[in-house]
């Protein structure tokens, strides 16, 4: 038996009604997903990754129950969105990409009115215990306004967790954070993951899902690009480089038929742009020394995701 996905989306379509514009013109309806379909595996951390306005918040506010799907389907949890919203609702954490909070309110008391709207009874409360998680037990009586950028958006994960659900989906997490804070998040999302939370994360950031998430879709202009785990998603990128500094200035630049791109800066650096499915570095380092070349410095450069993501969707991220 293979378990269930923890969030199944299928086909899903979402043209946004058309608005008016200035001296009565009408702005055509933008669609922002044009059928995407794709499985959330429980116990993963699975990164929603694309550029601005590729369609990631409109996904992630359709599960949340914020902005209605025009059609497919999507299942949280086992959980219908349309027939059984409750249980899906009840499913699922969220962490929007806007931080609002009344200003009025402590921490403790944002999270104990969030126990509230889910009907969670006093002994299942675990406002205390969240704080402690997010690291604002010293917080819990200042009001929401005095909290740092970074205090809200930690308050907002634990806001998103007070019902316990077994799913939590976090929308542009570290956008415009510090690095210190952005490495807190992180610690905090590996966490919950080790404790069995279901993460979904999105961001345009290439090197946040790199580092966090166990399989990474790519979407682009409401289309899903790819869909695979991390590894081989990097392993995709075929093209790697070997640049290397020779002994004295060349006349020019090297050249084979088996290398995919050669750069040269005129003088000593050349760097080997090569298919690694056809050659290894240590072949390409063979060829430019029968080439005659006298090597002194050589480094190479692994594919990243940066590279993967250029290659799939022609844009640089
Ligand atoms: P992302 O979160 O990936 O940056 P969004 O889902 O916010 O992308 O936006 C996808 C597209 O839908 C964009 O072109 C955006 O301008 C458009 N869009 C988003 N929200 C609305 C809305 N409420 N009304 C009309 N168009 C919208
Ligand atoms: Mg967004």
């Amino acid at each position: 038996m293979t378990a269930a996905p923890a969030i199944r989306i299928e086909n899903l379509v979402k043209r946004y009604a058309p608005a008016k514009g200035a001296n009565g013109t009408t702005i055509e309806g933008k669609l922002a997903l044009g059928g995407v379909s794709f499985d959330v595996p429980e116990g993963s951390i699975f990164g929603l990754l694309g550029p601005n306005g590729a369609g990631k918040s409109t996904l992630i506010n359709i599960l949340a129950g914020l902005v209605n799907k025009t059609s497919g389907a999507c299942e949280i949890w086992g959980f219908d969105i349309d027939r059984n919203r409750r249980n899906a609702s009840r499913s699922i954490g969220i962490v929007p990409q806007e931080i609002v909070f009344d200003p009025f309110f402590t921490p403790y008391e944002v999270l104990e009115n969030q126990a509230g709207f889910y009907g969670v009874p006093g002994a299942l409360r675990r406002s205390e215990e969240l704080l402690a998680a997010v690291r604002l037990a010293d917080k819990r009586n200042a009001y929401a306004r005095t909290l740092s950028g970074g205090m809200k958006r930690r308050l907002l994960v634990a806001k998103a967790m007070v019902h316990s659900p077994p799913i939590l989906v976090l929308d542009e997490p570290t956008a415009g954070v510090d690095v210190e804070l952005r490495r807190q998040l992180w610690e905090l999302v590996s966490e919950l993951n080790r404790e069995g939370v279901t993460v979904v994360l999105t961001t345009h950031y290439l090197e946040e899902a790199e580092e966090l998430c166990d399989r990474i879709a790519i979407i682009n202009h409401g289309q899903l690009i790819a869909n695979k785990p991390t590894q081989e998603l990097i392993g995709m990128a075929r093209e790697k480089i070997v640049a290397v500094t020779v002994a004295e200035d060349l006349a020019a630049a090297p050249a084979h038929e088996a290398f995919v791109r050669v750069e040269w800066d005129g003088t000593r650096a050349v760097e080997v742009t090569y298919d690694k499915d056809r050659l290894s570095a240590g072949q390409v380092l063979a060829i430019l020394q029968e080439e005659g070349l006298t090597i002194e410095d050589v480094t190479t450069r692994e594919a990243d995701l940066e590279d993967v993501f250029v290659q799939l969707t022609g844009t640089a991220g």
